[in-house]
């Protein structure tokens, strides 16, 4: 029995099993773009721990930096204590948002959103949030009741967090945009949502992702999100985007707001952000931020390994956003060469591209198994988002050449299906 067929074996006798792995790596190690498993075999990394090692594997920067953090002390709570790398990173991310804000330290993707409903509801006193249809914010109650890119994620777990409502995503799989995709849906929210369903008086915010990750790399466009604001503002509305997954340089901006002209009042942010130890952030317009009742804290939020590797990150992510856009264009160029008659659409903004593959107009999901299974057996990795979308998520950092091989076994591999 190989090393890797043991570990497995184990895996599935004392771990939970709640979910299916895409294909057998075991991993042993990683340096930049490149990942090693037990058995020694080199791969390309364009997944990058699901969008979490924007710097790549064993920074040397971030290793330094959390090794002298280490020297001084690793954690100490900010709920009851003071120290200035957590304002530090505070005032960094303040300065990247580039709007009067104040932060909120979480350890993840899913607490982050938490934080968020609960500013959203205190700052507001108001009790709904509006979220949309095939998202992903985390599997915690209060995100889970607005994750809904797969049944399993949240069909098992109810009742879920009561005044919630989901409203469609401009996804253009949607009936509602056989057309004008934008207004439709804006129409909707206005005309029918918040005239016959719920008194927009009684909504705190609109909870919803830039572009759907898991859901699929879906990019919304521009007017939506414009839209969506002017709607909130009109009705006094927290604007709330989870840009967990898009965040911190992924889409070639350091924000994927940036692109659609908007300003959100809260931002949710975890995964690069941490540089590869656990952190999650919320920062939030200084007023909205300031809650008038309730408090909410938790114990190892701003850890300070955490934040020291943060630092790095949000000093490092800046100077590599010329190179996000002209990579990820790269990529999609690549992938755009394909002869696949499985190719619906190519999609995504910088480092965030996925590949629609559907047979018949419907997703093709032995499509994505075989492509992301062969890809593994030729040394890459990639993940899958949605029913059939081939996502890839590599460090902002690759190599030129790593990611044209990437990509490029990639395409031989769609082409062969
Ligand atoms: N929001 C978005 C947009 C995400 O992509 C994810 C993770 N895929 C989460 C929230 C949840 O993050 P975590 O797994 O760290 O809780």
């Amino acid at each position: 029995m190989s090393l890797a067929s043991r570990i497995i074996e184990e895996d599935s006798r004392y771990l939970m099993q709640s979910f299916s792995r895409w294909y057998p790596l075991v991993i042993e190690r990683a340096k930049g773009s490149l990942v090693y498993d037990v058995d020694g075999k080199e791969y390309i990394d364009m997944n990058a721990g699901i969008g979490v090692m924007a710097l790549g594997h064993g920074n040397e920067k971030i290793i330094r930096a959390v090794q002298e953090q280490m020297n001084k002390f690793f954690h100490y709570s900010l709920t009851d204590f003071y120290y200035d790398l957590a304002v530090r990173v505070a005032r960094k991310l303040v300065s990247l948002v580039g709007f009067q804000g104040k932060v909120f330290y979480a350890n993840s993707g899913t607490e982050s959103v938490e934080a968020s409903l609960k500013i959203a509801r205190g700052h507001t006193g108001r009790q709904y949030i509006i979220g949309f249809t095939n998202s992903f914010h985390g599997r915690t109650f209060g995100s889970m009741s607005f994750t809904s890119s797969k049944s399993v994620q949240r069909s098992a777990f109810s009742p879920l967090l009561p005044s919630t409502l989901l409203v469609p995503y401009p996804d253009r799989h949607n009936p509602l945009c056989r057309e004008d995709c934008a207004n439709a849906v804006l129409e909707y929210i206005e005309d029918w949502v918040l005239k016959k369903i719920v008194d927009p008086n009684d909504v705190a915010g609109f909870l919803l992702e830039p572009i759907q990750g898991e859901g699929g790399i879906i990019v919304p466009p521009r007017e939506f999100l414009q839209g969506l604001q002017r709607i909130a503002r009109k009705n006094g509305i927290l604007l709330i985007l989870d840009e967990v997954q898009t965040g911190i340089g992924r889409t070639g901006k350091m924000f994927a707001f940036e692109h659609f002209g908007v300003e959100p009042d809260l931002i949710c942010l975890a995964k690069a952000l941490g540089g590869g130890l656990p952190l999650g952030a919320v920062v939030g317009r200084s007023e909205v931020m300031d809650l008038p009742r309730g408090s909410h804290a938790n114990t190892f939020g701003g850890n300070a390994l955490a934040l020291a590797a943060a630092e790095v990150v949000l000093e490092e992510v800046p100077g590599l956003l010329g190179r996000v856009n002209s990579l990820g264009k790269m990529i999609v160029d690549i992938l755009g060469s394909t002869k696949s008659r499985y190719v619906e659409e190519i999609r995504g903004m910088g480092l965030m591209i996925g590949v629609d593959l559907r047979r018949d107009g419907e997703p093709y999901e032995e499509g994505l198994e075989k492509v992301l299974r062969r890809s593994f057996e030729r040394g890459v990795l990639a993940i899958g988002a949605g029913e059939s979308v081939v996502r890839l998520l590599p460090p902002l950092v690759i190599e030129e050449e790593l990611a044209q091989r990437g990509s490029s076994i990639i395409r031989e591999e769609i082409d062969r299906l």
